[in-house]
């Protein structure tokens, strides 16, 4: 165990509570998997962390660990990067990825935190990312939000050849900031082929960009959430990103 005697037995609750429910997860992420012939193992889970402890974090991490799988945590809130420092993350080395909506006045404190952002959702954002990452002397590796569902609510660039060009080229121009996929939020509606749609389209994008803009170094697709990951690992997704099929339902939201 990496988690302390005083936290001990809050982490065995925390344990016997998630373990049942990641086991779902992952036989869903392996169901999915064989059926377009993929290796489960080669996805990576990030956990979605907003509103969770580092208690919570770090047991969940623990268990994907135990059952051979890569791991990764993600913060969508700037304010609660601070949580990541906390030692029971730090000293297990998970990777720490960045999900939010950002905000260019968060630029510094999530380029200090996070290895891949996945949410450059506009050009001014990648322009403050580069800014802080050159300061600070650090290399970091970006996705670039699409929205593919067309819901106003989500950010990203618009899922058009014409939109994702410009900024893919800008940021393989950067000696900061590096591009490594797209990301994109699916479509919230229970209608299966309007999220599969959405999802299949960033694919497409992906796989247009590194053909016709030779960009082979565009591997990650970063798509999928408790509600449709199936969907998501059936259309190439690379990193799903989980909440509350592994945590349980958020309080209050
Ligand atoms: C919260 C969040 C998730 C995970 O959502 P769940 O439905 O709880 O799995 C995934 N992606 C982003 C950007 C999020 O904010």
């Amino acid at each position: 165990m990496t988690v302390p005697a005083d936290d001990s037995s809050l982490a065995l609750d925390h344990r016997e509570r998630m373990a049942p429910r990641l086991d779902e997860v992952l036989s869903r992420l392996e169901a999915a998997a064989q059926r377009v012939g993929r290796d489960s193992r080669e996805i990576t889970v990030l956990l979605a962390t907003k509103t969770r402890t580092p208690v919570e974090i770090a047991v969940a991490v623990e268990l994907l660990r135990e059952r051979g799988r890569r791991a990764a945590v993600g913060e969508n809130r700037a304010q609660e990067i601070a949580k990541h420092a906390d030692p029971l993350l730090v000293d297990n080395a998970v990777p720490r990825h960045f999900i939010g909506r950002l905000q260019t006045n968060k630029a510094r404190d999530v380029v200090g935190f996070a290895e891949l952002i996945h949410s450059v959702d506009r050009e001014g954002i990648a322009d403050a990312l580069e800014r802080r990452a050159e300061t600070a002397g650090l290399t970091r590796e970006v996705l670039v939000q699409v929205n593919t569902s067309g819901e106003e609510s989500k950010g990203g660039f618009a899922p058009t050849v014409d939109a994702i060009a410009p900024i893919v080229e800008r940021l393989r121009a950067s000696s900061s900031l590096r591009p490594v996929g797209l990301m994109t939020i699916g479509a919230n509606t229970s209608d299966d082929a309007a999220v599969r749609a959405s999802l299949r389209m960033l694919r497409e994008l992906r796989d247009w960009a590194r053909e016709e803009l030779g960009a082979p170094e565009l591997e990650q697709l970063s798509m999928g959430m408790s509600g449709d990951l199936e969907i998501a690992v059936e259309e190439g997704a690379t990193i799903v990103r989980v909440g509350s099929a592994i945590f349980g339902a958020r309080p209050g939201v």
